[in-house]
């Protein structure tokens, strides 16, 4: 099934993300997490792709696994430093597999790689190459906060609109941790005649370490209220599970209530937490009809 086609209907539900085992990893760990997941009623489940291509097989199967197990998949595919070759291979193998939902990516190269190709130097490229090479439902990324690169939200909502223009299906949103953030995003991306569909993309913070490097990498701001829940269960391991679960289910559940119909989520390959999250929005995902 096509996102795009969940996102004009009339339920509310659940996405995530799964990534695939590093280098030497146990792909069977990974389909194991797709079935735990699977048997919940997710809206799709999303595979990352290394940029530079690193471990492509493992992504293309654990995306095939998840179609085959009745959930749509949504690949990743990144284009930096990829050639057309083997962009074309793996759409090839994609298409073949079933999978019809590509979230379309630029991908940061690699420390220690060297770029070597530079045919598709941004998303939008690959946006409009996978639109010209197949009947692929096409996302693509975009930063409520602006991308660490860019010289500002303005500047990088341009780009993004050619991005969209290019053939962008829908949105898929950088975790963001304060939904006011989102809510003036959205209304930049009309200003700027953006209006595809948007899925928020949410983390339910399980680890206090981990947090604090993904939010300097991506930029991603910590609001002071939820700094203080991060801060004081940092040091223990259940509590931070727990509060991080119920912070981003009631994330969800406002931007559910205010009109989005698919909040996507950052498990971090733990079952548990989508699983968490499902729980407590047991009487609102994949029924609640959007009134708006
Ligand atoms: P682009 O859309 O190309 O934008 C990158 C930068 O270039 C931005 O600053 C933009 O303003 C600028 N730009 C865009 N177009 C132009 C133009 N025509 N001229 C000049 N400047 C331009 N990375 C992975 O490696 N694997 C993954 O699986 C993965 N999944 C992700 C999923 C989501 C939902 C998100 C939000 C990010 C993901 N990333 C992933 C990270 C992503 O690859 C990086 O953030 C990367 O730096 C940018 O990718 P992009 O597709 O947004 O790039």
């Amino acid at each position: 099934m096509k996102i795009i086609d969940q996102l004009r209907g009339d339920t509310m539900g659940l996405s995530c993300e799964l990534f695939p085992p590093k280098e030497g990893g146990q792909l069977a760990n990974a389909l194991d997490i797709v079935h735990q997941i699977a048997k919940r009623e997710v809206d799709f489940i999303s595979v990352t792709y290394g940029a530079g291509g690193s471990a492509v097989g493992k992504s293309v199967a654990i995306a095939a696994e998840v179609e085959q197990s009745g959930v749509p998949a949504m690949a990743h595919l990144t284009c930096v430093n990829a050639t057309e070759a083997s962009l074309e291979k793996t759409l090839d193998e994609l298409q073949a597999r079933g999978v019809r939902n590509i979230l379309a990516l630029r991908g940061d190269l690699p420390a220690g790689m060297v770029l070597e190709h530079t045919e598709y130097r941004h998303a939008s490229d690959l946006v409009k190459k996978i639109k010209s090479y197949g009947d692929f439902c096409v996302g693509g990324a975009c930063y409520p906060e602006g991308h660490p690169e860019s010289a500002g939200l303005d500047d990088d909502i341009e780009k993004l609109k050619y991005k969209v223009d290019n053939g962008v299906d829908f949105l898929v949103t950088q975790m963001f941790f304060d939904n006011a953030i989102l809510y003036n995003y959205m209304y930049r991306l009309l200003a700027h005649g953006i209006n595809v569909p948007v899925v928020p993309g949410i983390m339910p913070v399980t680890n206090a370490r981990q947090i604090t490097r993904i939010c300097q990498l991506s930029g991603t701001k910590l609001p002071l209220h939820f700094r203080a829940i991060v801060e004081r269960f940092a040091d223990d391991p259940e509590a931070m599970k727990q509060a991080g679960i119920n912070y981003a289910t009631t994330q969800a559940l406002d931007l559910l209530a205010n009109g989005f119909k698919d909040v996507h989520i950052y498990t971090m390959n733990k079952p548990e937490v989508i699983g968490g999250m499902l729980d407590n929005l047991s009487h609102i995902v994949r029924r609640g009809k959007v009134t708006s």
